[in-house]
């Protein structure tokens, strides 16, 4: 480093320091909230740089400045939810685009391209996004850009991130990644090649399951410019207090990533050698398919584990059993939550097309919070001999 020259800050500090230095007129450590609608004008044609809050807002400013730093993008644009951004995102095609898009994707995002966009005259086809081979195969003239989630939900496939986007520069493809499984803590699409990335705020950047809010962070000035326009637009923008809540979120990110992904990886080994657990999907077990690639392009396995019973018909005695452990439809929150998505998160998606990406009636999803690894390993143990016995029961 020359001297003179600002040593870059890591995104731990930058995180931890969230907002800090946004308020300009006290110094408040803490960011204010706005809770304002509309900004007085200081006389006829001249005000602040704010004039209503669907347009600007400085709270929403202070967090739109540290999610723009953290997933190293020259912009963010924030939104009242992970499905806001995702159909802010989408305003930027227009009727006979198609988009090319994981082949395991949230349900939401699924019900979102096929039940509005699709009417509205845009098309999806869905690849394996870990093969740059058959994405490339799978483009069309018609087609504007590549949707990636990476590990995705709820199979935890992996994508080439590189690849991916190496592909879609090639066609002059935009490259947008939901990053939201990995939160920017682990993952960083934008220096490996995307062009947008997209986060469910809801999960791990607010981290305590009290409120619904999304990102898209743009890695250019020209998009970012375009999704702001989009924000004003459309007008799905988060109140002052959820960026509130969500910069106090954001200070403690690291912290919890880390040791949810410590207890993570204790219980993929756990329910791996446990008899009633018939597949484990999580990229920190060895034999995770792509493992090595997802590790080369992100800085570990992360918190989420989804796996399969032996005996589907047993599933809801196992998701009835949890005492610590909380049956609800999230992720990446303190608290460990454990889902059923064919019937819950991805019940929008038609049961063949569940069946023909693997996603079976016995697969659940488990969100690690940051509770007492061990407490949590009991409560698994014991549902899973419920789920076990009760099999035994109802068979006999
Ligand atoms: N993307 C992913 C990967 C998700 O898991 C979710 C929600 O579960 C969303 C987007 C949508 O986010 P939200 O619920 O904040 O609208």
């Amino acid at each position: 480093m020359k001297r003179g020259e600002k040593r870059p800050r890591s995104a731990r500090t930058l995180a931890a320091q969230a907002g800090v230095r946004a308020d300009w007129a006290y110094g408040a450590v803490s960011a204010p909230i706005y809770p304002t609608a509309i900004y007085r004008y200081e006389e006829f044609g001249k005000h602040r740089g704010f004039d209503y809050s669907r347009a600007q807002n400085p709270t929403r400013g202070a967090l739109e400045e540290v999610l723009a730093e953290l997933e190293q993008g020259e912009r963010a644009v924030a939104f009242a939810s992970g499905m806001a951004a995702v159909s802010a995102a989408m305003g930027l095609f227009v009727p006979g685009d198609r988009i090319l898009c994981s082949d395991d994707l949230y349900g939401g995002t699924y019900r979102l391209f096929e039940q509005v966009l699709r009417p509205l005259g845009l098309s999806f086809d869905y690849v394996d996004m870990g093969d740059p081979a058959g994405i490339e195969a799978a483009v069309r003239a018609e087609t504007k850009a590549l949707f990636i989630e990476t590990p995705t939900n709820p199979l935890m496939k992996i994508a080439d991130l590189r690849g991916a986007a190496a592909v879609a520069k090639r066609h002059g493809l935009l490259t947008l990644v939901d990053n939201t499984f990995m939160s920017p803590a682990l993952q960083r699409p934008i220096p490996l090649g995307a062009d947008l990335v997209i986060q469910s705020a809801t999960k791990f950047l607010g981290g305590h399951n009290d409120l619904i809010g999304g990102a898209v962070i743009a890695a250019d000035p020209d998009l970012g410019e375009r999704l702001l326009f989009i924000q004003k637009a459309v007008g799905a923008v988060p109140g002052a207090f959820d960026c509130w809540l969500l910069l106090r979120g954001i200070k403690t990110l690291h912290l919890r990533v880390a040791r949810a992904q410590e207890t993570a990886g204790l219980l993929a080994s756990f329910l791996a050698e446990h008899p009633f657990v018939a597949r484990v999907h999580y990229p920190g077990l060895d034999g995770h398919p792509r493992r090595d690639l997802h590790m080369a392009q992100a800085d570990g396995p992360g918190s989420i584990i989804s796996f399969e019973l032996r005996d589907s018909a047993a599933v809801p005695a196992f998701l009835g059993a949890p005492q610590t452990v909380l049956l609800a439809e999230s992720l990446g929150g303190v608290e460990s939550l454990i889902t059923h998505p064919s019937t819950m998160t991805h019940a929008d998606i038609p049961l063949e097309e569940q069946a023909a990406v693997g996603l079976t009636p016995a697969l659940v999803r488990l969100s690690v919070g940051i509770e007492d690894a061990d407490d949590l390993r009991a409560d698994l143990e014991q549902a899973l001999g419920r789920a076990s016995r009760g099999r035994g029961r109802s068979k006999g």
